[in-house]
């Protein structure tokens, strides 16, 4: 890899080129191909940006046609036609097929940026400052959001403390026995119990850098009763798994509940353009005008291909059921992966999202790089790192679909058959 440049003058704090260590030049649906033609299955869609693969024809001749008429681009939050579109397509097609009443604010143009919109009118509504985050939450790396987040490598990172958070153990925390809406219940209920009155509760419905942890619908159907008892609001952070990743356009329609409020990004676009939205109750809309204000909440060709987005997969329900009957093809291709190779520890998932529980996290890392020596691109993810995360775009074909499974799976049987040629050597030794 000619990675000097990037060594010599990026920051070290970037990532996934790590990672990934290839220059990545041009990339269509499933593929990307880096500077020496060298083609990569990409089953980690730019971390859940890539709901329907990259470059999609259908969104790039709009977008193409759009900037050939010279339309705006760049809009601050003017009226532009492009706006326009998008909101009255979301409505249509979204919110009113799914009886939802929202109105739609448009934040900074990343998915922090929506969560901080979304903590800062929750505080405002209820005239209180804490809100309740879950262990092994990830909500983004601005201060409001790092203040969510579980994992210390981000909180540590800001270098001053982190307030008006109270962590709550996330479904399954402490095993599947083990009731966590009970203990929040409790703890809330207990005037003595050392939490001052939450104004929200932010919540992933499958935690995705956490893990994959999958809340079930029952587990948020009680949190939103929890809600309601104890006159919380209820934010359901759908940044990474909304878009349809979990077979539905919104992650937490099948636990049949209605949040309050709602942050959607990464896909939302449909073409990894930056874009992001919070949905509000109409009653909750007590912004001041400006009172959240920033630069790049116009970003008008994200609008437009997140338009066409809509229209292309969202206008009636045949896409949703190819995700779930390809989602529920995938959960099975890796349950059967799991039974056969010891190094896994669990499969975890719904939709097309999952996670593979490794032993430990070398051993996830050792997955992934062996997966990019064939082609394959794959994260991970986890308290540890311990996750392989499979995160493919929606659109993936099926013979696309096996071939990465099957890298995915000799990869699998390498570090089985390392971890068993360890074993030997310890009970040798
Ligand atoms: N919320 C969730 C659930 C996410 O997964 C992420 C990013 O991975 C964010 C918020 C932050 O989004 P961004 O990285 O665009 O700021």
């Amino acid at each position: 890899m000619q990675a000097s440049t990037f060594e010599r003058l990026e920051s070290e704090v970037r990532s996934y080129i790590r990672s990934f260590p290839a220059v990545f030049c041009q990339a269509a649906g499933s593929w990307m191909v880096d500077e020496t033609d060298r083609r990569y299955l990409d089953f980690f869609a730019g971390a859940g940006t890539l709901n329907y693969g990259h470059n999609h024809p259908i969104l790039k001749e709009k977008l193409l046609a759009y900037l050939a008429t010279d339309g705006i681009v760049h809009g601050l939050d003017m009226a532009t036609c492009a706006k326009r579109d998008f909101l009255e397509t979301f409505e249509q097609l979204i919110l009113k097929p799914r009886k939802l009443d929202y109105k739609i604010q448009f934040t900074g143009p990343t998915g922090t940026n929506a969560v901080e919109a979304a903590l800062k009118l929750a505080r405002q509504v209820k005239g209180r400052a804490t809100v309740i985050s879950f262990t092994n939450a990830f909500h983004g790396c601005t201060a409001g959001s790092v203040a969510m987040t579980g994992a210390r490598k981000f909180r540590e990172a800001m270098g001053t403390p982190l307030t008006n958070t109270r962590f709550m153990p996330f479904a399954n925390y402490y095993g599947e026995e083990a009731s966590t809406l009970a203990m929040i219940d409790k703890q809330l209920s207990d005037p003595s119990g050392g939490t001052d009155k939450p104004a929200a509760v932010l919540v992933e419905t499958v935690q995705g850098e956490g893990g994959i942890n999958v809340a079930s619908a029952a587990w948020l159907k009680g949190l939103e009763a929890l809600c309601r008892k104890h006159d919380m609001l209820l934010i359901v952070d759908d940044i990474q798994m909304g878009c349809g990743r979990t077979g539905t356009f919104f992650s937490f329609e099948e636990a049949g509940i209605t949040p309050d409020i709602v942050t959607l990004s990464k896909s939302l676009s449909g073409y990894g353009l930056p874009m992001a939205i919070v949905l509000l109750k109409p009653e909750l809309d007590i912004w001041e005008p400006s009172a959240h204000n920033g630069t790049f909440r116009g970003n008008n060709a994200a609008f437009v291909t997140a338009t066409a987005a809509l229209r292309e997969f969202w206008s009636n329900d045949s896409f949703a059921k190819e995700v779930q009957d390809k989602g529920r093809k995938l959960q099975a291709s890796l349950e059967h992966m799991a039974r056969r190779h010891a190094v896994v520890q669990q499969v975890r998932g719904r939709g097309m999202v999952a996670g593979l529980v490794m032993q430990s996290s070398e051993q996830a890392d050792d997955i992934s790089a062996a997966c990019f020596r064939q082609g394959l691109i794959i994260e991970t993810c986890g308290p540890q790192g311990e996750v392989v995360k499979l995160l493919p775009a929606l659109t993936i074909s099926p013979n696309e679909l096996e071939q990465g499974l099957g890298i995915l799976d000799a990869a699998l049987a390498s570090c089985s058959s390392a971890a068993s040629v360890q074993l030997a050597r310890e009970a040798i030794e």
